[in-house]
Protein backbone atom coordinates (compact mmCIF):
# COMPACT_ATOMS: atom_id res chain seq x y z
CA UNK A 1 0.00 0.00 0.00
CA UNK A 2 1.16 3.36 -0.94
CA UNK A 3 2.46 5.58 1.81
CA UNK A 4 3.23 9.35 1.91
CA UNK A 5 6.41 10.38 1.72
CA UNK A 6 6.81 13.45 4.15
CA UNK A 7 4.50 13.97 7.04
CA UNK A 8 2.34 17.16 6.22
CA UNK A 9 3.16 20.13 9.23
CA UNK A 10 0.51 20.88 11.66
CA UNK A 11 -0.01 24.10 10.01
CA UNK A 12 -0.79 23.15 6.06
CA UNK A 13 -3.29 20.34 7.87
CA UNK A 14 -4.92 22.97 10.04
CA UNK A 15 -5.08 25.41 6.84
CA UNK A 16 -6.89 22.87 5.49
CA UNK A 17 -9.14 22.51 7.71
CA UNK A 18 -10.02 26.29 7.75
CA UNK A 19 -13.00 25.25 5.17
CA UNK A 20 -14.07 22.49 7.41
CA UNK A 21 -17.26 24.46 8.32
CA UNK A 22 -21.24 24.02 9.38
CA UNK A 23 -23.24 25.35 7.04
CA UNK A 24 -25.68 27.95 8.35
CA UNK A 25 -29.44 26.45 8.66
CA UNK A 26 -31.68 27.83 6.42
CA UNK A 27 -35.02 29.05 7.41
CA UNK A 28 -38.13 30.15 5.72
CA UNK A 29 -40.76 32.51 7.05
CA UNK A 30 -44.28 30.73 8.33
CA UNK A 31 -46.94 32.78 6.60
CA UNK A 32 -49.10 32.07 9.01
CA UNK A 33 -47.55 33.24 12.26
CA UNK A 34 -44.60 35.22 10.17
CA UNK A 35 -42.12 33.57 12.33
CA UNK A 36 -38.74 32.15 11.09
CA UNK A 37 -39.56 27.98 10.66
CA UNK A 38 -37.54 25.31 8.95
CA UNK A 39 -38.77 25.06 5.12
CA UNK A 40 -40.90 22.14 3.69
CA UNK A 41 -42.02 21.23 8.18
CA UNK A 42 -44.81 22.01 9.94
CA UNK A 43 -44.17 25.08 12.04
CA UNK A 44 -43.76 24.62 15.37
CA UNK A 45 -44.79 28.08 16.45
CA UNK A 46 -48.78 27.64 15.06
CA UNK A 47 -48.73 23.96 13.57
CA UNK A 48 -49.68 25.05 10.27
CA UNK A 49 -48.58 23.76 7.00
CA UNK A 50 -49.81 24.84 3.73
CA UNK A 51 -52.62 26.69 5.03
CA UNK A 52 -53.87 24.30 7.68
CA UNK A 53 -53.29 23.85 10.83
CA UNK A 54 -52.19 19.95 10.99
CA UNK A 55 -50.59 20.25 14.93
CA UNK A 56 -51.97 21.17 18.04
CA UNK A 57 -49.21 23.16 19.65
CA UNK A 58 -49.02 23.38 23.36
CA UNK A 59 -49.68 26.49 25.84
CA UNK A 60 -46.68 28.11 25.49
CA UNK A 61 -47.60 31.24 23.41
CA UNK A 62 -48.80 32.58 26.68
CA UNK A 63 -45.77 32.66 28.67
CA UNK A 64 -43.75 34.19 25.28
CA UNK A 65 -46.66 37.56 25.10
CA UNK A 66 -46.25 38.63 28.48
ZN1 LIG B 1 -46.34 29.59 12.21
Amino acid sequence: MALPKRRHSSARGRRRRTHWKIAKTSLSTCPQCKQPKLPHQVCKICGYYAGKQVIEVKAKEKKKKK
